[in-house]
């Protein structure tokens, strides 16, 4: 059984097609870019994924349950349990500090502890700045905090919807690098992009086009230990 599949997915607003038919698969352990010019429904898809939307019609089975058929309070708890979400503009909250925020997502699923938030923390090379605000922190720091975030609850699945967006190319290479760790301890990762780097790394680009998938690419080289120079 795949992780992920959707089954002949549509989002419908008006007479515009968001979705139109989509069906694919992700397996666990998989590593999946998403690309597609904007506009194409890119962030309807990892809306829907991610248990924030429901499609007008079709299945989205994640562990083979059917989460279009969910109500709004089973939806946000499938998410809080089995979701990791990174964005392009961070989210975090404002006067929390970069440990907070990474306990806030464990007050959401568990029970809050400080000493294995400090942990994630650490796993994105934070560690000295736990005590920060977001303010305090440059943009890439930011978005490391936002990692250690979607990772503090063992997530079945990390999307993260163009992560690398407001971020300088070395910053870009920190969070990709950060992506190689998640994939090498067995995360499944869906990645919407626009930049090309960021997306050929991955085992597998889906492009959307005017809400349908119109091309795979096949990462040959895949090995999961690919690295930026
Ligand atoms: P992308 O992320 O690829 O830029 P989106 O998924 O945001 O694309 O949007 C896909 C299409 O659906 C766009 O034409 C957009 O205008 C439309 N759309 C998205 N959300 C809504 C909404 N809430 N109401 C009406 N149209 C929407
Ligand atoms: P176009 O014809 O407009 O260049 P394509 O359909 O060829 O678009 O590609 C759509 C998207 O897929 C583009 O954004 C491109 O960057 C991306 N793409 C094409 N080839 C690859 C590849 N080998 N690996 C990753 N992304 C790719």
């Amino acid at each position: 059984m795949s992780l992920l599949e959707l089954k002949n997915v549509y989002k419908i607003y008006g007479d515009l097609h968001a979705l139109d038919d989509v069906s694919l698969k992700v397996e666990k352990g998989e590593w999946v870019s998403i690309m597609g010019p904007s506009g194409s429904g890119k962030s309807t898809m990892m809306n829907i994924i991610g248990c924030m939307d429901k499609p007008s019609k079709g299945e989205v089975l994640l562990d083979g349950v059917d989460i279009s058929k969910e109500s709004k309070k089973n939806l946000t708890n499938i998410r809080r349990d089995k979701i990791g979400l990174i964005f392009q503009q961070f989210h975090l909250v404002n006067y929390l500090t970069a440990v907070e925020n990474v306990m806030l997502a464990q007050y959401y699923h568990s029970i809050p502890d400080e000493k294995e938030a400090l942990e994630a923390l650490d796993r994105v090379g934070l560690a000295d700045r736990a005590k920060h605000l977001p303010s305090q922190l440059s943009g890439g720091e930011q978005q490391r905090v936002c990692v250690a975030r979607a990772l503090i609850n063992y997530p079945e699945i990390v999307l993260a919807d163009e992560p690398t967006g407001n971020l300088d190319e070395a910053n870009e290479e920190v969070v990709v690098d950060l992506f190689h760790k998640l994939h090498d301890d067995g995360t499944t990762l869906i990645v919407v992009t626009h930049d090309p780097e960021v997306a050929e790394v991955a085992q597998r680009t889906l492009v959307l086009r005017s809400g349908k998938l119109s091309k795979e690419v096949v990462n040959e080289n895949f090995t999961g230990k690919i690295r930026f120079d």
